[in-house]
């Protein structure tokens, strides 16, 4: 053997001995002060959606996980999560289960192309924020939806359809009331409501009727008329534009009332449609 192939060999050696011993020394270090991980956070996360929407409040899934195996957070707090893996969360922490209030988003406007005026033609990046930067939207109504799609990429479960007409909807079978479509929206025209809220009215212009009547046909005018049916504990009035009081909503029925159909009753959700996440809900 010559000296050359004796010294890679002593090299070989040397570096594997070193590795042993390193790799076993840190073992032990671990082992003697390494902090315990709960095992149940990995078991509780297992039970999670997965899909990090910040909903419950913590920077995602694995965070949530680790606060509830330490008591620091409650397992209905996450609005993606079934009813049976919160209870069996519950079940795994040994804690019983509060009550949950489901929501759902809805978005507070009915002004599609058919039915509202465009101002103008926009042609720019498809994106209601970078719309807004020329000149507030090309939309007659500057508090009307924009149609672009920006509610329906920041929902992680793909419940927001961009209508052939132009017009965010909700598809309330899909929403789990994370509200990351809220935060997103740069008109604010998206509320979390509780799920079983009847009616809705569908604008969120303040304007005077006759201004909202000019750019839209199915904007709320300030009439009334929902006021008088329902009573004012149901729905109020804020300047022009009737709010309904989701704490004490009225019933479906006073939606016939209104005039200009901006006042809508909840439509089940469609039969035929089954949740598949992977689905692509944008058309614009
Ligand atoms: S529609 Fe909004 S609230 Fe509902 S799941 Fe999507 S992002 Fe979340
Ligand atoms: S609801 Fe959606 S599509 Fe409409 S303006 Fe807001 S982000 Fe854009």
């Amino acid at each position: 053997m010559n000296a050359q192939v004796l010294q890679a060999v002593w090299a070989v050696v040397l570096l594997t001995g070193t590795g042993t011993v390193l790799g076993l020394v840190v073992g032990i270090v671990v082992k003697l002060f390494g902090a315990e991980i709960d095992p149940r956070i990995e078991e509780i996360e297992g039970l999670l959606p997965g899909a990090n929407c910040g909903g419950c409040g913590f920077a995602g899934c694995v965070a949530f996980a680790e606060a509830l195996a330490h008591g620091k957070a409650e397992p209905t707090a996450c609005p993606s999560n079934s009813a049976a893996a919160v209870e069996r969360i519950c079940a795994l922490l040994g804690v019983a289960a509060g009550t949950r209030n489901p929501k759902v988003a809805v978005v507070l406007c009915g002004g599609d192309n058919a039915k509202a005026r465009q101002a103008a033609l926009y042609n720019g990046v498809v994106d209601c924020k970078d719309a807004m930067l020329v000149a507030g939207g090309a939309k007659g109504c500057r508090f009307g939806c924009l149609g672009l799609g920006t509610c329906a990429r920041a929902c992680p479960f793909a419940a927001i359809e961009i209508t052939a007409a132009g017009i965010a909807r909700v598809h309330r079978e899909f929403c789990t009331g994370c509200g990351k479509c809220v935060a997103a929206c740069p008109r604010n025209l998206i509320r979390l409501v509780p799920a079983d809220a009847p009616v809705h009215v569908l604008c969120s212009s303040p304007e005077k009727g006759a201004a909202k009547r000019g750019v839209c046909e199915v904007a709320c005018i300030g009439c009334r008329k929902c006021v008088k049916a329902s009573g004012e504990d149901h729905i109020t009035m804020n300047g022009f534009l009737a709010v309904v009081n989701y704490d004490n909503p009225p019933t479906a029925e006073v939606a016939a009332v209104c005039p200009t159909g901006c006042l809508v009753a909840t439509t089940p959700p469609a039969e035929t449609e089954t949740a598949d996440p992977a689905r692509e809900m944008v058309h614009a």
